[in-house]
């Protein structure tokens, strides 16, 4: 007796497919930027704010969505294991985890959370005592229920202190393709070179929610491959690239902890700038083709290929049908207007 499967390879694929590609992306018109947007493009971001749907598609995005889902767990066990950074503290926690940016600020947005520890008080329900005195039937329950009895009730501080000073501390997880965690392996004591978009992003967290530092946790998604390029880079002949010796590389995990303030200081007036232009030109005309490119949607590279971000672009095609014209949107502190 032979026995069949009732389904074939093909039926396999086709069922599982669908769990790796990213939902139909339906752009949602927003009125202001998002923290996690504002240095992309000028005019791409206008096509994101107005609502345009994408007009071309890239079929290695389209299947992302195992990536992220990998990104959104490694994110969750992080934040577990952080519960054991200090113990003398009872504990840190990764606290305001998803909470939105200030509905007044100039950005809209998610940061991935800030720590905090539990400092214990007497509770003042009960005052201390832990009873109930509201109900005075002796039958019932007199547990009191905001202290659940124990008298206390735990209140969240800043988990950090700085010369004797809480400092507020924000967190923020990435899970990087070799690419990017490679510029993390080669700049990870320069987070400017390494990631400006990044910085950007915690910038924006950390004056909306005035904040001192950032931590950056950040997860490769192939330590095998990683572990593959870190090995070969060791006999690299440029010293300019060498970067595997370097303290803060580790093939699946690195972390980087920055003082935000002077960050803060110098970029906050040109991000504010660029986000209230493009709520502006929101309100007044909201349509992208008025939107100055701040790249040449057809510039080659010098292998002949369209020049990024062009080549990743999801609106290079209506792009280069709206032409180069259009008010030019305050650019990012390392670009130049066109
Ligand atoms: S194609 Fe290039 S210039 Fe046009 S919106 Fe995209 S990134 Fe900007
Ligand atoms: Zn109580």
């Amino acid at each position: 007796m032979s026995f069949v499967l009732p389904f074939t390879a093909q039926d396999i694929r086709r069922a599982v497919q669908p769990a790796f590609m990213l939902g139909v992306k339906r752009v949602q018109e927003r009125p202001k930027p998002r923290a996690s947007g504002l240095s992309g493009r000028a005019r791409n971001q206008a096509s994101t704010l107005s609502g345009t749907s994408p007009s071309d598609t890239h079929e290695e995005r389209d299947y992302s969505a195992f990536t992220q889902e990998q990104g959104r767990k490694a994110e969750d066990i992080t934040v577990d294991a952080l519960k054991f950074l200090r113990a003398e503290d009872d504990g840190v926690f990764v606290g305001w985890r998803e909470r939105g940016l200030p509905d007044d600020f100039f950005v809209t947005g998610h940061m991935d959370g800030v720590f905090w520890k539990l400092e214990m008080d007497v509770c003042p329900a009960c005052d201390g005592s832990g009873e109930d005195y509201t109900d005075m039937d002796p039958d019932t329950e007199t547990e009191c229920p905001e202290c659940t009895g124990t008298g206390e009730v735990g209140r969240a501080i800043p988990a950090f202190e700085e010369n004797g000073e809480p400092i507020m501390v924000g967190f923020e997880h990435k899970h990087l393709g070799t690419w990017a965690y490679t510029r993390y392996c080669i700049w990870g004591d320069n987070i400017e070179e390494a990631n400006f978009d990044h910085l950007i992003q915690g910038a924006l967290y950390c004056e909306a929610r005035n904040l001192d530092y950032h931590v950056w946790v950040i997860t490769s998604q192939d330590a095998r491959a990683m572990n593959t390029a870190i090995e070969r880079n060791r006999d690299a002949k440029d010293p300019k690239v060498r970067y595997a010796n370097n303290a803060w590389v580790d093939p699946k995990l690195m972390v980087f902890v920055v003082d935000m303030r002077p960050w803060r200081k110098l970029l906050t007036p040109h991000l504010r700038a660029r986000a209230e232009a493009l709520s502006r030109w929101k309100v007044d005309d909201g349509n992208p083709a008025n939107v100055k490119p701040e790249y040449d949607p057809d510039g080659l590279n010098e292998y002949g290929d369209i020049n990024y971000p062009c080549s990743w672009c999801e609106y290079r095609t209506v792009c280069k049908e709206d032409g180069d014209s259009g008010i030019a949107i305050p650019c990012l502190p390392n670009q130049e207007n066109r």
